[in-house]
């Protein structure tokens, strides 16, 4: 194939997400992160005999929830299956999941391509699974330690169509789907601890072929920018191989973190039978009418329709309105400000400006941040009526996150409320023009120069507590009267 012919590159993707569950999937067991190591397991999780599993009602509804949220049409009646095989951190010898009946199937996610438009990729299907235990390797030098605290967490598994036409795609796809499972609040989103990651499909063709070429799969990728520079890597290495006239074989790969490569997984780790049938101790899964209708209710206003509200109607720019709605709790924040009256651009600007300050200065979440919506309107307010500088702004909104006051007292108690007031200005701006006639003069010939020092004169006068601008206006209307 000669070199310069262009190659399109195709990808799905595999996310799984680790749901936010107080217990375990067919388990009453805990299904908290961190525990101190097989300590949240029952005898259900190691499938002992006489066991019987019965699903967890939120597995279902987060299914069903992350379904309704991606579009997807929701299986009345679906089924669980077995998908065995041997693995040291799975004593059961298989895993419950759902293989020909998904609860979820044929939906989309729109994402965002390179050049800023919108593409819109297949969700094939979402099934529900349990995941299977850990195999530890760092903790002992001669030893694989196992830890089955894991054992049974419940699982989604969202299945892309090959939809996707490059590695920044899939990062932005990764993404969206991040976001939605934590908006939705199925999953918490954190990849470094393993709650959402992702096997990445991957074949390159040449641009303007119809056929599909063979792909490879990477295994669990644990963070965007390896999903990206994983599928990079691959692009170039099976395009390198059919211009060297070689043939891409189909294969499951490691992404290698250390050297930044993809590398062939042992092939006895592939070999695949799983001999899935209908797991016999669990009825099919039923989502009634009813059932679907209370699960929509919970499904809050998206980020994609934030994020055109906040463009549309408030005229945001779309990186603020993109910052605003990029997680849930911030963008209900903003919402609340809103509906105690604030203005729409003065309350994303200090949101994002001030507000994200303290929060990082303080390590603290938005939920967690102790200035009540209504409280941050107030401060707004005083701004908007000029009843305070912008600097001072700023010093209040740190007084009220330390002391929980509102802001029009803490303003008076520190003397903060600047005077706006034409009426009693007056007098003082009459008062320095009369002391300084030469300056006047001076002014009038052309010397604009000298507003400063009238305005600096005033602000004197008044202790610093003179609306700046305010006084700036009233020394040029008095001046060209004069
Ligand atoms: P498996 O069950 O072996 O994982 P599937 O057919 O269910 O295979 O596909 C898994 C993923 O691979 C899906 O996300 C799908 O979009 C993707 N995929 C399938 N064929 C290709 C291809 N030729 N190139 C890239 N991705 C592909
Ligand atoms: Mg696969």
């Amino acid at each position: 194939m000669p070199a310069d012919k262009p190659f399109e590159t195709v990808i799905g993707l595999e996310v799984h997400a680790q749901l936010l569950t107080e217990s375990k999937a067919f388990a009453p067991v805990s299904n908290r992160f961190g525990s101190a190591p097989n300590t949240n397991v029952t005898p259900l999780c190691l499938g002992h005999p006489g066991t019987l599993p019965v699903p967890n009602e939120n597995l279902i509804r987060y299914a069903v929830r992350l379904g309704l949220a991606s579009n997807c049409t929701i299986a009345g009646r679906s089924i669980f299956a077995r998908k065995n095989y041997f693995y040291p951190d799975m004593p059961k010898g298989y895993q419950i999941s759902q293989f020909e009946t998904p609860i979820c199937y044929g939906g989309f996610i729109d994402i965002e391509t390179e050049e800023g438009e919108t593409r819109r990729i297949g969700i094939t299907r979402i099934h529900m699974e349990e995941d299977a235990g850990k195999s530890v390797h760092d903790q002992d030098p001669r030893h694989t330690l196992i830890d089955l605290n894991r054992a049974g967490t419940p699982l989604l598994e969202i299945v892309s169509e090959p939809d996707i036409r490059s590695p920044r795609q899939a990062y932005n796809y990764m993404k969206k789907i991040w976001q939605l499972v934590r908006y939705l609040r199925v999953c918490d989103g954190n990849m470094e601890e393993g709650s959402l990651r992702c096997d990445a499909n991957i074949s390159v063709r040449p641009a303007g072929e119809k056929r599909f070429g063979i792909r490879t799969e990477i295994k669990n990728l644990n963070s965007f920018r390896h999903v990206e520079k994983a599928l990079e890597y691959e692009v170039e290495r099976q395009i390198t191989v059919i211009r060297e006239g070689g043939e891409v074989v189909q294969e499951t790969r490691l992404w290698d973190v250390a050297r930044m490569i993809t590398r062939p997984m042992r092939s006895k780790e592939e070999a695949h039978d799983y001999r899935y049938f209908p797991e016999p101790d669990i009825p099919p899964i039923e989502v009634t009418p009813q059932m679907l209708e209370e699960i929509r209710l919970e499904i809050p206003e998206l980020p994609d329709q934030r994020f055109r509200r906040y463009t549309a109607d408030y005229q945001l720019p779309s990186p603020d309105a993109a910052a605003l709605s990029e997680e849930r709790d911030l963008s209900d924040y903003y919402d609340a400000v809103l509906a105690s009256g604030a203005e729409p651009k003065a309350a994303a600007n200090l949101i994002l400006t001030e507000v994200r300050r303290i929060l990082n200065e303080r390590s603290l979440d938005i939920d967690a941040f102790p200035v009540e919506p209504e409280r941050l309107t107030g401060l707004l307010n005083l701004r908007k009526e000029d009843r305070i500088s912008s600097s001072a702004m700023q010093t209040l909104l740190d007084e009220m996150t330390g002391t929980g006051k509102d802001a029009r007292t803490l303003a008076s108690e520190k003397n903060l409320l600047q005077v706006s007031d034409t009426a009693s200005l007056e007098p003082i701006v009459d008062q320095v023009l009369r002391d300084h006639p030469e300056e006047v003069e001076r002014y009038r010939e052309g010397k604009h120069g000298l507003i400063g020092f009238f305005v600096g004169q005033v602000m004197r006068q008044s202790k610093g507590k003179a609306n700046p601008g305010l006084v700036r206006k009233l020394i040029g209307e008095k001046i060209a009267r004069l």
